[in-house]
């Protein structure tokens, strides 16, 4: 077996952000700068770090962010009209409602309230549907399509190859699935799609050339369920109890890398891997929504 190769998404994504920047220049050159929305409902502590991390990589870039905080018993209509506002506004080119959102809020009701054009995240119905139709004109959620990239950027072939993705989450491998089964050229794989309901879910991973793990568990992939060569990446952000850490926990993904390193050719660290990637794509398709505006 060749040498293991780290799949660096920090420096994939940073070469995203450059190329992101320079679609950035040309706009602005035409005196548009893109605008991103947050809108952010109570204060669950994840979705704070997230929308952070997001608006920083905004000033980074040079699109114009602005973040509106809902109080956590926030009603269904106040937040629509929000939307409806922003959905209006011409200096705001993507929104983004950061979930998960407090119960009495109807999340796929809210999703499908952004405009199609402006839904950056990839959540509308609009968007899922023509992800599933293989229609480019639509926007693809942002963490599945970072993971298309990464293989992408990391020389890693796609086309025949025999992928098992764990999870079928709308939010990562229902929407990757319909990704890398598309018949076009960074895709053309046979997917495989694991859940808590699957048969010998380790036999099916033990056949995957790419393995990607989606399921939230920590730790979940081991080496036992790798093919020797097979590329691993790991989506999955779980928080485990760590008495050596300050906080009393950290975080871990779904694979149980130091392990899975010895059997796998090339993996995602997490954190590290798809993280970085996905606030990538979101600043690529803001960019993208922005451009379009020049279309109409
Ligand atoms: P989700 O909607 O909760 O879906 C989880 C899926 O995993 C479900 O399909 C579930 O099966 C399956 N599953 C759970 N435990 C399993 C087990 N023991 N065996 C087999 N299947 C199992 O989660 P998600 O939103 O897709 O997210 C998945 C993971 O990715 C989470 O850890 C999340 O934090 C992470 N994530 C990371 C990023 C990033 O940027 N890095 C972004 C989004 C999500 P059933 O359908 O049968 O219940």
């Amino acid at each position: 077996m060749g040498e293991f190769k780290l799949i660096d998404g920090r420096a994939i994504s940073e070469s995203v952000h450059l190329e992101t920047r320079q679609r950035v220049a040309v706009l602005k050159q035409k005196n548009i700068t893109p605008g991103l929305a947050f809108i952010r409902v109570g204060e669950d502590p994840a979705s704070r770090v997230y929308v952070g991390m997001k608006e920083k990589k905004c000033r980074e870039i040079g699109i114009t962010s602005q973040t509106h905080i809902l109080e956590k018993e926030t009603s269904g209509g106040s937040l629509l009209d929000l939307i409806a506002r922003l959905n209006k506004d011409p200096k705001i080119h993507g929104i983004l409602v950061q979930a998960p959102l407090p119960r009495q809020l109807n999340e796929a009701e809210v999703f499908a309230s952004v405009l199609p054009g402006k839904d950056v995240d990839g959540f509308h119905p609009v968007n899922v549907g023509k992800l599933m139709l293989g229609d480019p004109s639509g926007f693809a959620p942002c963490t599945p399509a970072g993971v298309q990239q990464l293989l992408i950027r990391s020389g890693c072939p796609i086309k025949g190859s025999d992928v098992v993705i764990l999870g079928r989450g709308n939010i990562v491998g229902k929407p990757l699935a319909s990704i890398l089964m598309q018949k076009s050229e960074f895709a053309d794989a046979t997917v495989t799609v694991c859940h808590s309901g699957t048969t010998d879910l380790a036999g099916h991973c033990r056949r995957a050339d790419i393995l990607i793990a989606a399921i939230g568990v920590p730790l979940f992939v081991k080496p036992d369920m790798v093919k020797p060569g097979a590329v691993v990446i790991d989506v999955g952000v779980n928080r485990i109890p760590d008495t050596a850490a300050r906080n009393g926990s950290r975080l871990v993904g779904d694979v149980d890398f130091e392990a899975v390193k010895a059997v796998s050719s090339m993996m995602t660290p997490n954190p590290g891997g798809v993280g970085p990637m996905t606030i990538a794509m979101l600043m690529q398709n803001t960019v993208r929504a922005a451009e379009e505006t020049l279309l109409n």
